[in-house]
């Protein structure tokens, strides 16, 4: 998932704040991520609190897209409070793509689970530029430890491989970011860079709460997680450069 930059929004479907919309079709996750924040934020983790429709989600962006939620300045990012290609949100998130697409927005989505070519069943007519994938691949070497419940190393490279050989827009997204447990992943994350050519998100920071103003994000102070100076993200960040485009946010593979 990637993380949600603020308080949880009115429903917690759909989320606000700074130029991003976030949208979950269910609150919770039955992954289980060592690392993951939701329990943190008041969702149990491991237990699915809330679902809703693609159809109520697609009426309330139709409401705001007049005026806040502008596509022109708005990024959208599926799932902060969930995964958004699980088994349950996958379809959802297909039509809300879909939806999306014929307003012009913009939007990543980021997910641990298997996406494989059926999965892409009519999604064949979206305007590809407007969408990235991001396969998340934080931990090469200790999915099975860090990540119960998601889809396994060699499904989520062929998850990017899939995306790649039928036009989709597809990154790896290497985030959190543990500098002993990220440094490891490297070899694997090389070996995939050295036969696709797909660009790399490095999240700098891990944001696991939230400030009581709602906006102002607060790195983790587990000791397990990596300060934004860290020396070492700037030394995995140089030679990933070698290989491919590394950005820091998600919504900058949308510059180029
Ligand atoms: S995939 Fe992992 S990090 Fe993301 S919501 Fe589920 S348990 Fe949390």
């Amino acid at each position: 998932m990637e993380e949600c930059s603020g308080m949880i929004g009115e429903n917690n479907f759909l989320f606000y704040n700074r130029g991003r919309l976030f949208i979950n079709s269910r609150v919770g996750c039955l992954a289980g991520c060592s690392y993951c924040y939701l329990d943190k934020i008041g969702i149990p983790k491991g237990k699915v609190t809330k679902q809703t429709y693609a159809d109520d989600i697609i009426r309330a962006i139709e409401k705001n897209s007049k005026t806040i939620w502008r596509p022109r300045n708005t990024f959208v990012s599926f799932g902060c409070y969930s995964d958004p290609w699980d088994d349950y949100s996958k379809h959802h998130t297909k039509k809300i793509m879909m939806f999306l697409d014929r307003l012009g927005y913009k939007a990543t989505l980021s997910t641990k689970q298997p996406v494989n070519l059926v999965d892409l069943n009519g999604l064949h007519s979206l305007k590809k530029k407007n969408f990235y994938f991001l396969i998340s691949i934080p931990f090469a070497k200790e999915i099975s430890k860090m990540e119960k419940g998601t889809g396994s190393l060699h499904e989520r490279i062929n998850s990017v491989k899939v995306l790649h050989q039928n036009g989709f827009n597809v990154a790896i997204y290497i985030k959190p970011f543990f500098e002993k447990k990220t440094a490891k992943s490297l070899p694997e994350i090389i070996n995939v860079l050295q036969c696709i050519h797909v660009p790399v998100i490095l999240g700098r920071s891990f944001v696991s709460s939230f400030d009581e103003k709602g906006s102002k994000a607060i790195i983790s102070n587990s000791h397990t997680l990596v300060e934004s100076e860290s020396k070492e993200y700037f030394k995995i960040k140089s030679i990933l450069e070698e290989y491919t485009k590394v950005y820091e946010n998600s919504f900058q593979v949308f510059g180029d």
